[in-house]
């Protein structure tokens, strides 16, 4: 199996941990990285595992929906009424299961699979994703491995 990998570096977003006892509970950012591996049972006509030219789908889910964003999680009722509140066009609100880095890591490998799927045709598909908070911090996320 022939695998190659995309890095998409420093990717300013925001999370937090609601039930953190300590300073992850407070709303901070990071400059993320997000490193995809792909794999295919065949290599295209190119001899390519993917294109990486053809990756433009995935920029744009980030920078819309990731770039400069707040990653919070549904369960986390304080963030929900600041949403609701007059505050709320200080937020650009990505709602996800869980907003710790593994729960952002599953979140964006399940995103970024389904988008691979329907734009290659179910060619190509992800094996694992990395996500680091910063140098020394990252989830990986394999789930058939
Ligand atoms: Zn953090």
């Amino acid at each position: 199996m022939l695998t190659c990998s995309k890095v998409y570096k420093d990717i300013p977003f925001a999370h937090r941990q609601p039930l953190h006892k300590g300073h992850c509970s407070k709303i901070h950012g990071h400059n993320w990285s997000i490193i995809i591996e792909f794999e295919a049972k065949e290599l295209d006509a190119n001899g390519f595992v993917v294109d990486f030219g053809n990756l433009k789908y995935i920029k744009a889910f980030i920078d819309e929906h990731l770039d400069h964003a707040c990653l919070f999680s549904k369960e986390d009722s304080q963030v929900q009424d600041l949403s609701q509140s007059e505050f709320k066009d200080l937020f650009k609100i990505l709602w996800v299961d869980n907003a710790s880095c593994e729960g952002i890591a599953q979140f964006l490998f399940e995103t970024f699979s389904q988008l691979v799927k329907e734009k290659e045709a179910g060619r190509v598909s992800i094996r694992s994703l990395k996500l680091y908070e910063d140098e020394k911090n990252f989830v990986s996320y394999a789930p058939k491995s």
